[in-house]
């Protein structure tokens, strides 16, 4: 599956409903697809064509055949290819209602994309438009963001994204003097759509772009303004001492003087 194709397909929706709007915009889709719930198919299709596709990156060959079949959606979407910051979140967050307060009118198609991340399957034989397909396999990957940026400031979501960070997960600090200090994911907003997500180095205290251009595309706001300071307030044995070198620019092995 064309994962920039779908993202583009819903950035379209999003547009299209605009805010004065999109109640009575997904309300009528609601009622398109009233009809029938979610074919079994739908998810498959998805992890199928998207598994092959990781699968050409990876090493590891026994991803193939019958991976469809035991991987759960929340799994397989982890392992896709720029989805790497993403911890797994617990099917008990996901299933307290408490939890997703609020996100019901955030996301189109939002009981289908709950339907889907969570693996329940409907056995109606009912058919949606590719285009539908499209729009609720991205609407789960909103929702999914959106519920983790809320899961990683709880005590197991902490726990979840230490374990990735001592996997070096989050990729590490490009400043040199920083020594390949181990970065967290940050968002510079909580407001979806406004910023893509960026690494903190908790060294040199400063943001910088994730090396991976996949990674580059996954939206800031599923991580959140607060998460890497929370984390280091968790775990404050983490945080580490402020570098002591800095660089000094030279010309001919002289110091620039400070107003040339
Ligand atoms: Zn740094």
């Amino acid at each position: 599956m064309d994962r920039k194709r779908i993202k583009d397909a819903l950035e379209k929706h999003l547009e299209r409903s605009s805010p004065s709007t999109s109640r009575g915009v997904a309300a009528k889709e609601r009622e398109r697809l009233a009809a029938g719930k979610l074919p079994a198919s739908l998810g498959k299709a998805g992890k199928v064509s998207d598994g092959e596709d990781f699968e050409s990156d990876s090493e590891d060959s026994d991803v193939s055949g019958s991976e469809g079949e035991d991987t759960s959606w929340i799994a397989w979407f982890c392992s896709l290819r720029g989805n790497e910051f993403f911890c797994e979140i617990d099917d008990d967050y996901i299933q307290d209602d408490f939890n997703l307060c609020g996100l019901s009118n955030q996301v189109p198609y939002y009981d289908y994309a709950l339907d889907l991340i969570l693996d329940i399957e409907s056995s109606n034989g009912d058919v949606f438009t590719e285009e539908q397909n499209e729009l609720i396999e991205s609407s789960a990957e909103m929702l999914y963001g959106l519920i983790h940026a809320r899961y990683v400031l709880t005590s197991k979501g902490l726990a979840a994204m230490l374990e990735k960070f001592k996997n070096y997960d989050f990729g590490r600090c490009p400043r040199v003097y920083c020594c390949g200090q181990p970065c967290l994911p940050a968002g510079q907003s909580d407001i979806p759509r406004s910023s893509t997500v960026k690494i903190y180095c908790p060294k040199c205290e400063e943001l910088h772009y994730p090396r991976s251009k996949y990674q580059g595309n996954i939206d800031g706001s599923y991580f959140g303004t607060t998460f890497p300071h929370l984390f280091l307030m968790t775990y404050p044995h983490l945080k580490p001492q402020k570098p002591t070198q800095q660089y000094t620019p030279r010309v001919f092995g002289f110091k620039l003087h400070k107003k040339s």
